[in-house]
């Protein structure tokens, strides 16, 4: 995969549909990504808080989640195709979870905008199978929690904590899984709970 790097994040070059195609391989063959969809906030705010890009570096993609990269990438003459955003990829993953039955779990947001997102998945992607919830105010230490994730064996994770608590939040427990996709999708839920 070729990489861009602006301000020592390295950017995947790649359209919405390639990376869903590479995500979807990566279902196939049970395979375990951690997708980080970072906007120009997201790249200042790491190169303030060391952790927080350690946490960046260990994905597996980060797509350009914003006109601002995708501007920054064309200056350095290193161009980037076009904004790849964390609903869209959200979208797609739903869609593609539909065609194939596979597993997903929500993570984030408040109990009823949550709630209201998984009524209306339900109702939009009758196939695929929501295989559990937490709302996005919980205790990360609490084990129960985790391994309540982990028994559900999702094939996708969103993960809707906000930057950056979503993407710290899969950083230190990804270890713990099999497999599976695992997203920082922002206020994706609030978006889809309307
Ligand atoms: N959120 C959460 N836990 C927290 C803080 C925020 O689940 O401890 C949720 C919040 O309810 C909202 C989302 O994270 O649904 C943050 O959305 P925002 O648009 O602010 O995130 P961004 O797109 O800027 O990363």
């Amino acid at each position: 995969k070729k990489l861009i790097k602006i301000l020592g994040v390295s950017f995947i070059d790649t359209t919405l549909q390639q990376l869903v195609e590479r995500l979807h391989d990566s279902i196939i063959h049970n395979k375990k990504r951690f997708v980080v969809t970072a906007n120009p906030e997201i790249v200042m705010n790491a190169n303030k808080d060391e952790e927080y890009m350690k946490d960046i570096q260990k994905a597996d993609y980060v797509t350009a989640d914003g006109i601002g990269i995708v501007k920054a990438a064309q200056l350095l003459k290193t161009p980037l195709p076009e904004r790849v955003s964390g609903y869209e990829i959200m979208l797609e993953l739903l869609k593609l979870a539909n065609q194939n039955s596979y597993k997903v779990y929500f993570i984030g947001a408040t109990e009823d905008t949550l709630h209201k997102t998984i009524q209306n998945v339900e109702r939009d992607y009758e196939n695929l199978e929501i295989v559990g919830s937490q709302n996005g105010f919980f205790d990360w230490s609490d084990d129960q929690i985790t391994q309540k994730i982990i028994k559900a064996e999702p094939h996708i994770v969103f993960v809707a904590l906000g930057a950056p608590l979503q993407e710290k939040w899969i950083s230190k427990h990804i270890h713990l899984f099999d497999k599976g996709i695992f997203i920082g999708i922002g206020g994706s839920f609030d978006v889809i709970a309307g």
